[in-house]
């Protein structure tokens, strides 16, 4: 039986050539390994363990790419979501390298994914990361500098605001990091293309089929539930990110779930375009809550910005992000906004990742804090090293301390969202 959910309604799903469905789980079936969840995690991890050799079912409760992973801004960023003064800080120098390295070979992962594979995804080169504030200037220098001395990247250079103004018209900006050595895409058919490429591969793959419970007490085998099936498998690999809810109350007080939101505009004239980004880069900014945004294949703005941390959605998704559009781009105040969306995310303390593993046979990689679309990728292919016994890149990421949030579950939100407020406050005043 194959699933009649629909992708929510955004521009994604309505420019993504539809994929074929997978069937849902109908009785009992054994593998290898159990992937939970159809994002860049879990398909990473199934196509990794194909690679590799395993028999692998993934189990989707909608469709693939139905999270995060279909609606997400498409930014693939270098290094970790953390900067790296703080990860020397926390992990100490040599670590912080190998975090590092790890970003980097993140972002190659993905492009030599869309090459083997030929995936139509729309890649292309550059960021522009905007100082919002006169006071973010000298963190950006600084960073630009430390990154050259201390870690050789030479991909990344500060351009000030005669030249950035060159590259875009945004408004009230002072400045910018310009880095080739980041990459954007279109994220739902990033998505398809890796799920095409596991099921080439053999990933037996299942969408309608939410995992409702599983059994993991340290036998020979894990045994995971749906509606109307089950899974017996030697390895089971959570990849639920922000819409796990209550599967795993164990690694669920590790993230926060919060909801980010996304419009797009009618196709630009080419001088809009341009005036938008004249390289074609996707831009950012210095925010706390983060404006990010660069063009589609067919000439729209995609403008990511807001967020909010209920359990809803604004009503009206693009009267909620234009404001933060029309702050930057006053000029496109005329312009049509075809579709908006939201997507629920991940986010941790400190920003790094959420790796680790319960016990023998279940492993766990979540919480990539708006920077998924590279670490996700990453995280399949370490999850599905460590369960061939190669631990070591998944160690070290795993060794990075997280905290929980405080109160675990329970209290995670009142805690949360009076310290995300006070942040966008802070963005709200000053220069
Ligand atoms: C609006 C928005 C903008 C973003 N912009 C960027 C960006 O520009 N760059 C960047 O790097 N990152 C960005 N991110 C973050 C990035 O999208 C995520 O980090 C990444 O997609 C996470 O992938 P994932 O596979 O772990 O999770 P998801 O893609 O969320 O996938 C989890 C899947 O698990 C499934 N699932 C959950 N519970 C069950 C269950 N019990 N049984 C079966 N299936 C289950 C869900 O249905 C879902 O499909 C953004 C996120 C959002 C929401």
């Amino acid at each position: 039986m194959t699933t009649r959910i629909q992708h929510t309604d955004s521009w994604y799903a309505a420019s993504a050539s539809p994929h074929r469905r997978f069937p849902a789980l109908q009785g009992e079936v054994e593998s290898d390994v159990c992937v939970v969840g159809g994002g860049y995690t879990g398909l990473s991890t199934a196509l990794h363990l194909r690679k590799l050799g395993f028999s692998v079912t993934l189990l989707e409760a909608q469709r693939i790419g139905w999270g995060a992973s279909g609606r997400n801004g498409g930014h693939v960023g270098t290094g970790q979501r953390a900067d790296q003064t703080s990860l020397e800080k926390w992990v100490g120098p040599g670590a912080a390298k190998d975090l590092w390295r790890l970003g980097h070979e993140a972002v190659e992962l993905v492009c030599n994914l869309i090459s083997e594979f030929y995936i139509k995804c729309e890649l292309r080169e550059g960021n522009l990361h905007l100082a919002a504030k006169k006071r973010h200037v000298q963190g950006l220098r600084d960073e630009a500098e430390h990154l050259s001395k201390v870690y050789g990247y030479d991909q990344l250079r500060f351009v000030d605001s005669t030249e950035m103004g060159w590259m875009t018209r945004a408004q009230g900006m002072h400045g910018a990091l310009l880095d080739q050595g980041a990459r954007h895409l279109h994220p739902l058919k990033y998505a398809y293309g890796l799920a095409k490429a596991a099921d080439l591969l053999g990933a037996d793959i299942h969408e309608g089929s939410e995992v409702l419970g599983y059994t993991d007490n340290d036998g020979a085998q894990v045994q995971v539930r749906t509606a109307s099936g089950s899974v017996k498998a030697r390895f089971l690999v959570l990849a639920c990110n922000g819409y796990l809810g209550h599967l795993e109350p164990r690694i669920a007080g590790n993230i926060m779930p919060i909801n980010n939101f996304i419009l797009a505009t009618e196709p630009l004239s080419k001088e809009q375009q341009a005036a938008v980004t004249r390289d074609n880069f996707s831009l950012s900014d210095t925010l706390y809550v983060i404006n990010y945004w660069k063009l589609s294949a067919d000439g729209r703005l995609l403008f990511g910005g807001g967020e909010n941390y209920s359990s809803r959605f604004p009503k009206d998704i693009p009267a909620f992000v234009w404001p933060h559009m029309l702050k930057i781009y006053p000029e496109l105040a005329d312009v049509a906004i075809e579709y908006g969306w939201g997507g629920t995310l991940g986010i941790t303390m400190n920003r790094m990742p959420d790796f680790g593993r319960l016990g023998r046979r279940t492993f766990y990689a979540q919480g990539f804090s708006g920077h998924g679309v590279p670490t996700a990728t990453m995280a399949g292919y370490l999850l599905a090293a460590a369960i061939s016994g190669d631990t070591d890149d998944f160690s070290r990421m795993a060794a990075v301390p997280t905290h929980r949030f405080p109160g675990g579950t329970l209290l995670r939100k009142p805690g949360l969202v009076a310290g995300m407020l006070f942040y966008s406050l802070l963005d709200r005043l000053g220069k």
